[in-house]
């Protein structure tokens, strides 16, 4: 139902305008409200806070059909669900998901996750942002980077280092409201692809909260996010497949309608061995995609099964934009098709939520202790 339902609203009102927003870089606000109304922002969450109450798996399903339509609206969505709804409501008390997570579940309010710096990204333990407690207040310093949602979000969870001597144990993790006094905002970066979403610095400077806007223990920060990543690849692992299946119908749709030497491309063998190797890898990291999330819904251990639906997802999501782009020739080009979009929106999902390169050490470590080997 849920998978029905968004069809036809994307195939409605977002697939069309994707190529404008895409364009002008605008942020799909009344499509966001929209989809807030149908469910859309808040899947997993549970009914007691307001939440859809469906599963990781019906959350999978959304994305990708999101995504489909417009890959900034699916990473929108799932830096706010995954990324921020995701650790409140893991980590937060009653009274932290009254004030953090209710009110952001119907498409009005937008959340996002500030735990990559200038100087950090893979190596998330060296977070340089402080906090320090004066009185019942704490105070933030530092500069966050490449924050998506950064421009049009409410709040923020954010992480800092509370205890340098402690390392990657030394950082905790917040809540902060936006606008908030001490908190400015970088300028939005000029991105390759996934246009339509804002991504910039968060500028923290003497900015203050109240002590009790700690989201869970002191020094358990560095596991929140953590944690919170591995669910959050399981909705980047969706979002590629939204792209992967989105340049697939539009290679399918132009491989039937573009004739050379007197037939239709689609008769071509050359072309039906493109379509067939996308097709097997669009579906064999759909089917590790849904596993990691049923998974996950099982409460099993799902982190290497979400590391490599995110690495088969985002790599087969390249593969196929970039066949599809092939099987366009010229016309995949240029912005008249939608095949150029998918090949820029798809290169993200190998980088954000953890490069490629991270997947696989995630994959080998969590292998080589299932077999006992280190
Ligand atoms: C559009 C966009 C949106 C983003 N949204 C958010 C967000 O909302 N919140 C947030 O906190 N962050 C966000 N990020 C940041 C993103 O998660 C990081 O860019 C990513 O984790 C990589 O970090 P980095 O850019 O610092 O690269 P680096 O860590 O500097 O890596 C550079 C290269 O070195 C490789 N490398 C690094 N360490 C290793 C290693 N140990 N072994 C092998 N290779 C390695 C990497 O794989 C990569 O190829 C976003 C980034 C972008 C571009």
């Amino acid at each position: 139902m849920l998978k029905d339902t968004l069809r036809e609203f994307v195939e409605k009102e977002l697939r069309p305008i994707a190529g404008k927003l895409d364009k002008e870089h605008k942020f799909p606000e009344e499509q966001i409200k929209t989809l807030g109304q149908l469910g859309m922002m808040s899947v997993p969450v549970a009914e007691k806070y307001g939440g859809t109450g469906l599963d990781y798996l019906a959350y999978a399903v959304g994305i990708e059909e999101v995504s489909r339509g417009c890959a900034s609206t699916g990473v929108i969505i799932s830096a706010h669900t995954s990324l921020y709804c995701g650790p409140i409501e893991r980590y937060g008390t009653e009274a932290q998901k009254e004030k953090w997570l209710s009110p952001f579940l119907d498409g009005n309010k937008v959340g996002c996750f500030a735990l990559s710096e200038p100087g950090n990204g893979s190596d998330a333990g060296a977070a340089a942002t402080t906090a320090r407690l004066e009185g019942d207040e704490w105070v933030l310093n530092g500069t966050k980077a490449w924050i998506t949602n950064g421009y049009e979000s409410d709040a923020t969870v954010v992480f800092a280092t509370t205890d340098k001597s402690q390392k990657h144990k030394g950082i905790s993790a917040f809540l902060v409201p936006k606008p908030t006094e001490g908190l400015s905002l970088g300028a939005k970066e000029d991105k390759l692809g996934i246009k339509a979403s804002s991504t910039c610095y968060l500028i923290f400077e003497d900015c203050r909260i109240p002590k009790e806007n700690m989201l869970g223990e002191p020094g358990q920060g560095f596991k929140i996010a953590m944690q919170t990543l591995d669910a959050g690849r399981i909705g980047i692992a969706a979002q590629a497949l939204g792209i992967g299946q989105a340049a697939m119908e539009c290679a399918l749709d132009y491989a039937g309608k573009r004739e050379a030497f007197g037939a239709p491309i689609a008769k071509l063998q050359a072309i039906q061995i493109k379509l067939a190797d996308m097709e097997v890898k669009l579906e064999s990291a759909r089917l590790l995609t849904w596993k990691a999330a049923m998974l996950k819904d099982q409460g099993r251990p799902y982190v290497k099964e979400a590391a490599m639906a995110k690495l088969a997802a985002s790599e087969a999501s390249t593969f196929i934009a970039h066949q599809a782009i092939q099987v366009l020739g010229g016309m995949g080009y240029v912005s008249d098709m939608p095949a150029e979009r998918h090949y820029r929106d798809a290169r993200i999902t190998e980088i954000y939520e953890g490069t490629s390169e991270i997947m696989r050490l995630v994959i080998a470590n969590n292998l080589l202790k299932e077999y006992g080997a280190v």
